[in-house]
């Protein structure tokens, strides 16, 4: 569960969130669609603090991660705690970053066994259920260089997945792939959706949000303009700058 209240974030003089609320109930696929420097990257950075925000309330899993504090500045929890509440979340992004010189089995026992002191005979079962669920069963000993950009894709999937995160942060999981093999990558996705992950999703996949999301986000210049059950959004857009993105997209 995410709930983030009146978010405001600015790098120097660009403010780049103004007041953004968001609220992701447990098992909730929400996508959020915006044209480019919409801040949608920011509010997802934002939500898993690796950017910290200026004002705003941010909850996750019942717990304040941050909060405003009389004078409306926003006062983080201790360090310990903010890392602790960030295991909850796995985040995907648009380039996989895997470790190179680590196998794919490797990349995906090494923050579990680091971070959450797993055994790595507790791991392993884990990271092989979690391959054979993207479809990667037989890829645990070859490097990421030997990968397809969508089965590097799965990896990081399956990387963030052996945290054994509460919710999944997509950050335009498709978009650095060719066409042949965002495919592959929405159907683990869709999977997941359907396994009930709580999800937030930054996309331009408009068919993929359509179908899988419950709820959708338009973000237009900081904020978001307008949200709603997707199909609603997408088939009868109320504002008009979604009207105009949506056109655009078409
Ligand atoms: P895209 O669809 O292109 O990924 P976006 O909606 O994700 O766009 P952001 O990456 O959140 O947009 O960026 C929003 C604005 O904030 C942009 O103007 C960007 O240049 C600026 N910005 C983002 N990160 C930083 C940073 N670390 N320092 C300064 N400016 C930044
Ligand atoms: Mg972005």
């Amino acid at each position: 569960m995410i709930y983030a209240q009146e978010i405001y974030k600015s790098f120097g003089n660009l403010a780049v969130l103004k007041g953004v609320n968001l609220t992701v109930a447990k098992s909730e696929v929400v996508a959020i669609i915006g044209s480019s420097g919409s801040g949608k990257s920011t509010l997802l950075r934002c939500l898993n603090h690796l950017e910290q925000i200026d004002c705003g309330n941010i909850m996750i899993e019942n717990e304040w991660m941050v909060k405003n504090n009389n004078i409306n500045q926003a006062v983080y929890q201790p360090e310990r705690e903010i890392k602790r509440i960030c295991t909850k979340m796995g985040m995907v992004f648009q380039h996989f970053n895997l470790f190179p010189h680590m196998t794919v089995l490797q990349n995906i026992i090494e923050a579990p066994m680091i971070v959450k002191k797993m055994k790595r005979d507790e791991i392993v079962p884990l990271a092989r259920e979690l391959l054979s669920k993207v479809g990667l069963l037989n890829k645990e000993d070859v490097y990421p260089s030997q990968l397809s950009g969508g089965q590097k894709q799965r990896v990081a999937i399956a990387r963030a997945l052996a945290m054994q995160p509460d919710i999944m942060l997509f950050d335009e999981p498709t978009s650095a792939l060719d066409p042949e093999l965002t495919g592959e990558v929405l159907k683990t996705m869709h999977q997941l959706a359907e396994d009930k992950m709580t999800m937030v999703i930054v996309t331009h996949e408009m068919g993929f949000a359509r179908e899988v999301a419950d709820t959708v986000l338009f973000m237009d210049k900081g904020i978001i303009v307008e949200s709603g059950p997707a199909k609603s959004l997408f088939d009868n857009p109320q504002n008009q700058r979604t009207q105009e993105f949506l056109s655009s997209m078409f």
